[in-house]
C-alpha cells in the first residue's frame, strides 16, 4: 500500500497501535517467556468456573438487566461494605464489560469536552484514550521516586489543578509501579478534591492483591468523599478472569446515572452467564482470594529476588501483578530498546514503563515485569535473564 493519511480520528491517532501488542507478537514470534502483559497463567476458583457452566446450560444466555443482575449487584454492594462504604445494589451499584468499560464510561458521562483530568503517571493506558475520546484533556503528574519506591507529590497534584480540572484518577495498588498508597497520600489527594470540588476516579482492580503490611484505603471511605468519588473495580483480577470482562462502577445517584447514561450506548450490557458466576465468586470464595495473595506475594519475592541477584534492581511493589525494574545498573539502553532486544537475545518480553507515560525521559530506564504467572515460569525467565548480570 502507498503512503497515505491514517484515517483514524485526530483524538484518537496517538493510541493507534500500543507497545503492549508490539512486544506481545514479539514474545509470541520468538517464543519468549511472556512477562509483559498482566494476565495469569491459571484458572479462578472452581466452583467460580462451574457457575458459569451451570448458568450457559440454564439458560441465562439473553441481555441480563442493564445495571446488572440484581445477585451481582448485591454481592459488590457487600464486598463494597466490607471496604467500609455502603452502596444499595438498587441504583449506586452498576455492572459493566470490565473495569475498562466502567472507567470510559465515568469518564464519558462526567467530563465536559475541553475539561481537564488529572492522571498520576505511569498510568493505565485506557485512561488516556478514555479521556481523548471524551474530548477532554489529560494533565499528568509524575510519581515521586526515590531510587527504591514510588509514591505520592500531592503538591505536584495540587499545582495541576487549574480552573478547568473536573476530575482526579487514582488508582492504587498502582499499576505498573505496583505502589500502594498510603492513607495520608489518600487523604492528601481527597483534600484537594474537596478543596477544588473536583470528581475522583478510583481504580480499585488489585484492591484484594496487597502484600505485606501495605494496607488499602478506599478513598470512598473519606469523609465528604463517597458523593464526589466513583469507585471501579472488577472481577479479572480478583478472580483470574481476565477475559470474562465483568466489572463495575459504584457511586451515589447523580454520579452513576450519569455513568449509565453514557454505559448504556457504549455496550448495554455484558457476560450474562458471568454475572452470577461473578457473584457466587464474591460471595463464596473469600478464602480463595486469600490464597492467591498469598501465592502472588511468594512470586512476587521470586521475581524480584530473581531480577535484583542479576543486576536489574527492583523497586518496591506491595500490589498488584508487577515490579518495576532499573536497568541502569547493567546498561545505558533506553528501556524501549531494551525491551525490543530482550526476547529475540535473552527468550523473555517486559513492557518498557515509559510506554505508560508522557515523560519519556523520566523513565528511560524502567522496566515492567509481570509476576502473575506460575513459579516455574518465573523460575525459567529469571534462567534465561541471568547472562545479563555478564553486561550487554
Ligand atoms: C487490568 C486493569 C484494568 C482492566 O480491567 P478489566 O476488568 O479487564 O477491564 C483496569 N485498570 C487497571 C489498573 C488494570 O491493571
Amino acid at each position: 500500500m502507498g503512503e497515505r493519511e491514517i484515517p483514524t480520528v485526530a483524538r484518537l491517532r496517538p493510541f493507534g497501535s500500543t507497545i503492549f501488542h508490539e512486544m506481545t507478537s514479539l514474545a509470541v514470534r520468538t517464543g519468549a517467556v511472556n512477562l509483559g502483559q498482566g494476565f495469569p497463567d491459571s484458572d479462578g476458583p472452581a466452583s467460580m468456573l462451574e457457575a458459569a457452566r451451570a448458568a450457559i446450560s440454564g439458560g441465562l444466555n439473553q441481555y441480563p438487566p442493564g445495571p446488572g443482575m440484581p445477585v451481582l449487584r448485591e454481592a459488590i454492594a457487600d464486598e463494597r461494605a466490607r471496604f467500609g462504604v455502603d452502596y444499595n445494589p438498587d441504583g449506586e451499584v452498576l455492572v459493566t464489560v470490565g473495569a475498562t468499560e466502567a472507567i470510559a464510561a465515568t469518564i464519558l458521562g462526567l467530563v465536559e469536552p475541553g475539561r481537564e483530568v488529572i492522571l498520576l503517571e505511569p498510568y493505565y493506558d485506557s485512561y488516556a484514550a478514555a479521556v481523548a475520546m471524551a474530548g477532554a484533556e489529560r494533565r499528568t503528574v509524575a510519581l515521586t521516586f526515590d531510587g527504591t519506591r514510588y509514591g505520592l507529590d500531592a503538591a505536584a497534584v495540587e499545582a495541576a489543578v487549574t480552573e478547568k480540572t473536573a476530575m482526579i484518577v487514582v488508582n492504587s495498588p498502582h499499576n505498573p509501579t505496583g505502589t500502594v498508597f498510603t492513607r495520608a497520600d489518600i487523604e492528601a489527594i481527597a483534600d484537594i478534591a474537596r478543596r477544588h470540588d473536583l470528581l475522583v476516579l478510583t481504580d480499585e482492580v488489585y484492591e484484594h492483591l496487597i502484600f505485606d503490611d501495605a494496607v488499602h484505603v478506599p478513598i470512598a471511605t473519606l469523609p465528604g468523599m463517597a458523593e464526589r468519588t466513583v469507585t471501579v473495580s472488577s472481577a479479572a483480577k480478583t478472580f483470574n478472569a481476565t477475559g470474562w470482562k465483568i466489572g463495575w462502577a459504584c457511586s451515589t445517584p447523580p454520579l452513576i446515572d450519569a455513568v449509565r447514561t453514557a454505559k448504556q450506548f457504549l455496550t448495554f450490557v455484558g457476560g450474562g452467564p458471568f454475572q452470577p458466576a461473578v457473584a457466587h465468586a464474591l460471595t463464596a470464595e473469600r478464602a480463595w482470594i486469600g490464597g492467591l495473595r498469598e501465592s502472588l506475594q511468594r512470586r512476587r519475592d521470586l521475581l524480584a529476588k530473581g531480577l535484583d541477584e542479576i543486576g536489574l534492581r527492583p523497586s518496591v511493589s506491595n500490589g498488584t501483578y508487577f515490579v518495576c525494574a532499573d536497568i541502569s545498573g547493567l546498561t545505558d539502553m533506553d528501556a524501549k530498546d531494551f525491551c525490543r532486544m530482550l526476547p529475540e537475545r535473552f527468550g523473555v518480553a517486559a513492557v518498557p514503563v515509559s510506554a505508560l507515560a508522557d515523560d519519556q525521559q523520566r523513565y528511560r530506564s524502567q522496566v515492567r515485569f509481570a509476576f502473575c504467572k506460575a513459579e516455574d515460569v518465573l523460575v525459567e525467565a529469571i534462567t534465561r535473564l541471568d547472562p545479563l548480570r555478564d553486561g550487554l
